[in-house]
């Protein structure tokens, strides 16, 4: 970690966002609608926003502000030309917004935090992902090195296996960890999830494809 912080401690205090830690830490570790990184991010660049905001002299309550930013990440001309009317600074307010990857390394380094949530449970489930998943991964290891003995394959110096899951639709891919920590971890699953709130009077249907998705071992260099 650079002295300093992370770029979420580098904005933190460029918007005088003095509660900000406590916020994320509460939200990340409660136990009812905790929110996953990627939500921590909207939260952050939503505050990010409404300081912006304020400075203007515009008072804009959170969920306006969570609006209006998500208006601008999707690229929404109406929400930019607003922002642009009102003289915000653009340019530097997108160089400053932070992505999900930042906040677990401000979260897990710069805090010092854990989520325990996952302790809790003692379901199959659980176990499986905990106990089964390294046992195959370390067996795929040893025989992918086996066979790299019997010269039947190369393989670089090092090599690390993980599992992933890919999105079928969109093609992102998560580790099984960031998955279980995540609410959103893929295109996909944003846009459902900004769709059933619209749907919730209506009821309607919601086949997404991407709710396909595919678990995957992948074979990867070490760094
Ligand atoms: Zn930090
Ligand atoms: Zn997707």
């Amino acid at each position: 970690m650079s002295k300093g912080g992370c770029k979420v401690c580098r904005v933190r205090r460029a918007y005088d966002l003095s509660t900000l830690d406590e916020t994320l830490l509460e939200r990340w570790q409660r136990d009812e609608d905790r929110y996953g990184y990627r939500r921590l991010a909207t939260y952050i660049n939503a505050s990010i926003l409404e300081t912006e905001l304020e400075r203007a002299g515009l008072y804009t309550p959170e969920t306006a502000a969570t609006a209006l930013y998500e208006g601008l990440a999707n690229d929404d001309p109406a929400v930019r030309e607003q922002l642009e009317r009102e003289e915000l600074p653009l340019e530097r307010l997108e160089s400053d917004f932070v992505s999900f990857g930042v906040v677990r390394t401000h979260l897990q380094e710069c805090l010092n935090a854990e989520w325990s949530g996952r302790e809790r449970t003692t379901d199959w489930e659980q176990t499986t992902l905990e106990t089964v998943v390294p046992r195959l991964l370390d067996r795929t290891h040893r025989a992918l090195e086996s066979l790299q003995r019997r010269e039947e394959l190369e393989l670089p110096e090092a090599i690390e296996l993980s599992m992933t899951v890919s999105c079928s639709s969109c093609g992102e891919s998560a580790s099984l960890e960031s998955l279980l920590a995540e609410d959103a971890w893929c295109a996909c699953l944003e846009n459902r999830e900004a769709e059933s709130d619209d749907r919730q009077d209506t009821g309607g249907s919601n086949d997404n494809a991407g709710e396909k998705s595919n678990v995957a071992t992948d074979e990867r260099r070490s760094e």
